[in-house]
């Protein structure tokens, strides 16, 4: 079966991303410069071919469109790179540059005062109650922040 170049990334991240994404949609893929190294997020000069089963083609993208809410069979390889590390843009101000927040490492954070301090003043139940809220509050916070105008939701 002959592979053919769905897309082109820029950097090894963003390919080995999109591949992560068709495997788990059960189509292989393959990175056409499989030199590259793993997922360091540096810019390939001539990018990093992402490539399928001719059969597997037009599932491939549709699977990668739907990913970025893009057409990638137009070659807007830079927008799609986008849109799959983003796949949202802000609601208010149409910026794409969000940013995820870091929940599970303000979580441990906040876990990690919240019991030295109850070690030191030895309130560990009262600890425990506090980190489940505090557990809460991250848990339906809100993951996603817009680096331009700061709205999140
Ligand atoms: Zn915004």
């Amino acid at each position: 079966m002959p592979l053919v170049t769905l897309t082109t990334f820029r950097t090894a991240q963003d390919a080995h991303l999109a591949k992560a994404v068709l495997e788990d949609e059960g189509v292989p893929a393959f990175l056409g410069d499989e030199n590259v190294s793993s997922i360091a997020p540096y810019v390939v000069p001539n990018g990093v071919r992402l490539q399928v089963a001719a059969d597997d083609f037009d599932r491939a993208e549709g699977i990668l469109n739907r990913i970025a809410g893009m057409d990638v069979a137009e070659k807007s390889t830079a927008s799609a790179e986008r849109a799959i590390r983003h796949p949202e843009q802000c609601p208010r101000c149409g910026s794409p540059d969000i940013r995820r927040t870091r929940r599970l490492l303000g979580f441990s954070i906040a876990a990690a005062l919240l019991f030295a301090v109850g070690v030191a003043v030895d309130q560990l139940v009262m600890t425990f109650y506090l980190a489940m809220a505090i557990c809460i509050f991250f848990l339906v916070a809100s993951p996603f922040r817009c680096a331009n105008c700061g709205h999140r939701w």
